[in-house]
């Protein structure tokens, strides 16, 4: 799960790390109060959205007057922000952090994220840091500096020590910068957390090491612990048709494409995601529809899928084991029932290629066949099911 900036920094104030003292605003009088609140000679407007790259869209003004931020503020809610994080349709701005301006001096870069192959947290630095990270990862990588931190111990003094040295920090702030990095490790396990990312980490004319951007991503299967954190979500930077699938138990994730796949279990899933791509097609969704399926889940499976004309062509992929082939053959039938309800239509509007294998496969197959369903095909394997539905996609669209 994200969070937004301001909601970051305030996690990471509980754990006693500097941030600019900052107001959330929802609306311009809110963002012009805040400003006198703050009252400071020079304000900060930043555009609050879950992506990054902000500053280059210009989602991030320095306002030296109420004046200013009147106008920033006006300019920016409600915009369409469009960055290199958010794809071309960009996302819309509905609040904006108000913060007092820092002074700086130098911008450098500080994360953690787990490492998955040294199973370890791996904390990364570069005196590098602000709006060109990535460049610098790509051209100059030996500016970017890794420390890997285990677990069980946790993040040690003189890793904290030799990574502030490495990162150049100047002698005077030497210890501000290892104390921020121990305190932003501890936010990082105290609160489940996949990803802290500080993106510029400052040292300001004054000396004072702060964190003037906060990006926080959470372990969802952690989440349970942290009601706090739950109550952060901002529904409307989700993704509509996977919040749909959350509140329906399924396990959804929109991958934009037009073939979409319903399949049981995460391992099947991510082959099927792969074969269809193998064929050249353009894989709508990654769906685990787990295993205990019903006859009523499928069929809302089926209407995630195909909502606002994203699906072209289905793929049904069961292997049956807890789940039962009879079962998913039902949901099919009670799927083509609902839509044709819903909309007034004659069932499915689009191809679906059935490959079942597994538990009461026999009786799966024959509801299938006994019923015909239109636009329903049985496919005998994966390789042949994922090449066909490919294949009547493409057709489609040529005809289309
Ligand atoms: P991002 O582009 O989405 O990562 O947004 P950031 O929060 O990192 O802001 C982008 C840039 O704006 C930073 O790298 C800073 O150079 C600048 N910026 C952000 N806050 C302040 C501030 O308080 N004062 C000044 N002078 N610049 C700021
Ligand atoms: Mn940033």
């Amino acid at each position: 799960m994200n969070i937004h900036e301001y909601q970051s920094k305030q996690v990471l104030k509980s754990f006693g790390v500097n941030v600019p003292n900052g107001i959330p605003a929802f609306t311009v009088e809110e963002a012009v109060e805040a400003a006198k609140k703050l009252d400071s000679k020079v304000t900060v407007v930043k555009a609050q959205i879950h992506a990054g790259g902000r500053g280059k869209a210009g989602g991030v003004k320095i306002a030296k007057s109420l004046d200013e931020v009147k106008e920033y503020a006006t300019e920016l809610l409600g915009k369409v922000l469009v960055t290199h994080q958010t794809g071309p349709e960009g996302k819309k701005v509905g609040r904006l952090l108000i913060e007092e301006g820092s002074n700086i001096a130098k911008e450098y870069y500080l994360s953690f994220v787990n490492d998955r192959n040294t199973a370890k947290i791996v904390m990364i630095g570069s005196e590098e840091g602000g709006m060109e990270i990535e460049k610098v990862a790509a051209e100059n990588p030996e500016k970017i500096i890794k420390e890997y931190i285990d677990i069980s111990v946790g993040l040690l003094p003189f890793q904290a020590t030799r990574m502030a040295y490495k990162m150049n920090f100047k002698p005077e702030v030497i210890r501000k910068a290892t104390a921020t990095m121990m305190k932003l490790y501890e936010a990082f396990i105290g609160k489940d957390c996949s990803q802290v990312e500080i993106n510029p980490l400052v040292v300001t004319a004054e000396d004072d090491v702060i964190c003037l951007d906060a990006k926080l991503n959470f372990d969802d299967s952690g989440l349970f612990r942290h009601p706090d954190i739950v109550e952060l979500r901002d529904k409307t930077e989700e993704d509509p048709k996977e919040l749909w699938a959350a509140e329906e138990g399924l396990n959804y994730v929109n991958l934009g494409g037009d073939v979409a796949c319903m399949v049981n279990g995460a391992g099947l899933a991510m082959a099927t995601v792969d074969i269809l791509k193998y064929y050249g097609g353009n894989p709508a969704n990654f769906l685990d529809v787990g295993g205990s399926s019903t006859p009523e889940k499928i069929a809302t499976a089926f209407e995630i899928m195909l909502d606002g004309g994203q699906a072209k062509g289905i793929f049904v992929n069961i292997f049956g084991g807890i789940n039962r082939c009879d079962v998913i053959a039902e949901g099919i039938q009670k799927a083509a029932q609902i839509i044709a309800e819903k909309t007034g239509s004659d069932g499915i509007p689009v191809p679906v290629v059935v490959r079942l294998e597994g538990t009461k496969v026999e009786e799966g197959r024959k509801i299938l066949t006994d019923n015909p369903v239109k636009n329903v095909i049985m496919a005998p394997t994966m390789e042949g099911g994922a090449e066909k539905i490919v294949a009547l996609v493409k057709e489609a669209e040529k005809n289309a």
